[in-house]
């Protein structure tokens, strides 16, 4: 194996790269510890008290809006510096401190809301079927997935980001046919303002059913030479074509029955022992909203600890698939490469991680073994 001298650009990547992957481990550190922290503190009864003396019919929901945005609020310091600060002094970022905390804001106030109704739904699931509650609760998740999905580029996607029909006729033109060329409808190409937050560049598919369509960053638009956009493009249909977020959405249904019937497994031996201590009620168990921490903590580390396999099969059967499509479809090798260059250019990407961290990070196949692959690829 040779060893490639690294460029200054590489290096800027590479220090990029380890700076956000060490701070999403303090902020998993730092949620395990909020967490662990309102169960033996007995903060969380304390709030679980609180909240039923406001509705004691949705006091799930009142738990869950409070508890996620306390948690929000105090993981906001650390957000900020990983979010804006790193990201202007990599001069990567467009935006002011105050834009930046408008986006933080609605996203906290997203997550609130989402996760209340989520665990309000969940608790009713779980006092209906105490025993089978995981399986009935993964299985009534599949359309609420699908809604999701479909719902996504159409009412959460736009309030972070403007979308707009490709202005460029020529570029719409010209995937069109190639996609009819394969006897494919492209569904809609839309571009978005990205460049309101970063100098990246970004492109993906997104949407289910009448909303599916193909975004391309602005930042893309500007720096990629048309035949660049289209070996993009052409990969962002292979996501179509595959029907790629169905099959996602497939996915992650044997991973929520897993974290559920472990939540179900693993949490009533804990209670049984720690419970008491921590004034959760013995009558409800995990039905307890003053639980969820404990519960929230089981997912998280079945999240964590299935992050490597949920990858390397998006890596391959996913991502390294729609790269294939693409260099079928354009037959245009050298673009692909020069594209993932910019991509790595612009987005200060680690062209080549350890693999412990690709195990961890990388849903999609490294750049460099995009480039390989495109490089190997025999243009017929
Ligand atoms: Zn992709």
């Amino acid at each position: 194996m040779s060893h490639d001298i690294e460029t200054g650009d590489d290096q800027q990547a590479v220090r990029y790269a380890r700076t956000h992957q060490w701070l999403a481990l303090a902020d998993l550190a730092l949620g395990i510890s909020l967490m662990l922290l309102a169960l033996a503190s007995g903060s969380s009864a304390r709030l679980r008290g609180g909240a039923e003396r406001v509705s004691r019919r949705f006091s799930t929901a009142v738990y869950a809006s409070i508890g996620i945005a306390l948690m929000s609020l105090i993981s906001l310091p650390l957000n900020f510096y990983s979010g804006h600060v790193i990201e202007r002094r990599f001069e990567l970022s467009n935006e002011s401190p105050v834009s930046w905390f408008a986006d933080w804001l609605k996203g906290a106030v997203l997550g609130a809301l989402l996760g209340a109704t989520f665990a309000q739904g969940a608790h009713w699931v779980m006092r209906r079927w105490p025993r089978r509650w995981w399986a009935v609760l993964s299985a009534m998740l599949v359309p609420v997935s699908v809604l999701m999905v479909n719902l996504a580029p159409v009412l959460i996607l736009p309030l972070f980001n403007k979308f707009e029909p490709i202005a460029d006729e020529e570029m719409e033109v010209r995937i069109k046919k190639l996609a009819a060329h394969q006897g494919v409808t492209v569904s809609q190409v839309m571009t978005m303002n990205m460049s309101k937050q970063t100098k990246k560049a970004n492109a993906f598919f997104t949407g289910v059913g009448n909303t599916k369509r193909i975004v391309l960053a602005d930042t893309m638009l500007e720096a990629f030479t048309p035949e660049e956009i289209e070996v993009v493009l052409a990969h962002e249909l292979g996501h179509q074509v595959h029907r790629d977020l169905w099959k996602l959405i497939l996915l992650q249904t044997p991973l929520t029955l897993g974290s559920f019937f472990a939540m179900q497994h693993v949490a009533p031996p804990l209670l049984h022992r720690c419970g008491a201590a921590w004034n959760i009620r013995a009558e409800d168990g995990v039905r307890d909203p003053a639980a969820l921490p404990l519960l929230a903590l089981v997912g998280t580390g079945f999240s964590v600890l299935s992050a490597p396999i949920v990858n390397a099969v998006v890596r391959r059967a996913v991502e390294h698939r729609a790269d294939v499509y693409s260099l079928h479809l354009t037959n245009n090798p050298s673009a692909f490469v020069t594209a993932m260059r910019k991509l790595g250019t612009m987005n200060l990407a680690d062209p080549d991680p350890p693999r412990l961290i690709k195990w961890f990070f990388h849903n999609h196949p490294t750049l460099k073994e995009r480039i390989e692959f495109a490089e190997r690829f025999d243009a017929d």
